[in-house]
């Protein structure tokens, strides 16, 4: 595989291109067109400088290759690689916007038993140009032009809730943190970008120190150690204790309410007991509890709650004294969360 040419902040570029024999002012129409999702080969420079790049670059580091789009808008993306991996993601329209969901890894090595992207392992890390490749294609599909501004951007949102553990891919998300943030670039503020971890809890010190100040949410999903280590095998490592002591750390440096993410799966975790030792565990914290009714992923016998189960344990939450909400269901009759679509589409099923 070639590099990518995505990977490089502003300045990394500049330097690119000095060290090419360049005048400096290409790096800023380079950065402008690879800002509005354009190919090497389709932004508008000298062409030797453009067979150079292409020599070493990825002209299309991300491209996407199926859109679905459910009745309420949502659109589910396949991104193929370069290397001919397999990515997802997903745009979700708002009032306020649109936001982007994107993916961190091919695969994931965390071995949650709900979860469709760990069930062939982790393939590879994608790098910082890949993920901001994501939104930037996305971008360009949809092609607003905000007047004269370097970059076209529809996405003004962005989870790390695709598939991978985003933590697990520290550097390379740090590093996309740093240019999707940069003024200049897409510029995407951090309080609209969410970073979803099931818990590496050296890695949330490591973040928090960052001075990044994205919004943190924890894939909680059970209220005790034990049971948490029968869906993630991440628990046997990390107690939710040092989770909780972690994102006290968390909100010390960066001032941000913290989401927990627990999904409600029958059976497992959503009992009135369930809620009450959820309320004294998180109870007093500046956090929000967001319930999601689990995607059944058939490849695994876990059945969802009831929309009546989610309503009455939110409720249950809430009398506690949490903030709780039940999250919307968007985009459900194009189906699928986390790796669903690509593991579907890997077996050859007709999506
Ligand atoms: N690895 C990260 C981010 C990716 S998953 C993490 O664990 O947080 C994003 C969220 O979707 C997580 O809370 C995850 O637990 C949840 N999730 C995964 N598969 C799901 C499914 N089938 N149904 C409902 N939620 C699911």
């Amino acid at each position: 595989m070639k590099k990518i040419l995505q990977d490089l902040s502003f300045s990394e570029l500049e330097n690119l291109i000095l060290s090419l024999g360049e005048k400096k002012y290409r790096a800023k129409q380079l950065y402008d067109g690879l800002m509005r999702g354009k190919k090497i080969s389709g932004i508008n420079v000298p062409a030797d400088l453009r067979e150079k790049l292409a020599a070493e670059y990825e002209d299309e580091p991300v491209k996407i290759i199926k859109t679905l789009t459910a009745s309420d808008g949502t659109e589910k993306y396949l991104f193929s690689l370069a290397d001919g991996n397999i990515v997802e993601g997903v745009l979700m329209k708002y009032e306020y916007g649109y936001s982007q969901c994107v993916s961190t890894q091919v695969g994931c090595r965390m071995g949650c038993k709900f979860c469709a992207s760990t069930l062939g392992g982790l393939v590879r890390n994608l790098t910082a140009g890949e993920i901001i490749a994501q939104i930037l294609t996305v971008n360009a599909l949809h092609a607003v032009n905000r007047g004269g501004s370097a970059a076209a951007r529809a996405v003004n949102k962005v989870v790390l809730m695709g598939s991978g553990e985003p933590l697990d891919n520290y550097c390379n998300v740090i590093k996309f943190l740093r240019n999707v943030t940069a003024a200049g670039g897409i510029n995407i503020s951090a309080r609209n970008i969410s970073l979803s971890t099931c818990g590496i809890v050296p890695k949330i010190y490591a973040l928090a120190d960052e001075g990044i100040d994205v919004n943190l949410s924890i894939s909680l999903h059970q209220t005790t150690d034990e049971g948490r280590a029968r869906t993630m095998p991440v628990a046997k490592k990390y107690s939710i204790a040092e989770i909780l002591k972690a994102c006290d750390y968390y909100f010390e440096k960066t001032g941000r309410r913290y989401i927990f993410e627990y999904t409600l799966i029958d059976g497992e975790n959503c009992d009135g007991r369930h809620a009450d030792m959820l309320v004294s565990l998180l109870k007093g914290r500046c956090c929000h509890v967001n319930l999601i009714r689990l995607n059944e992923v058939k490849e695994r016998k876990l059945s969802a709650a009831t929309e009546k189960k989610a309503y009455e344990f939110c409720a249950r939450l809430e009398k506690g004294g949490l903030s709780a909400t039940v999250r919307r269901r968007v985009g459900a009759d194009i189906g699928g969360a986390c790796g669903q679509l690509r593991a579907g589409y890997l077996k050859g099923e007709n999506i």
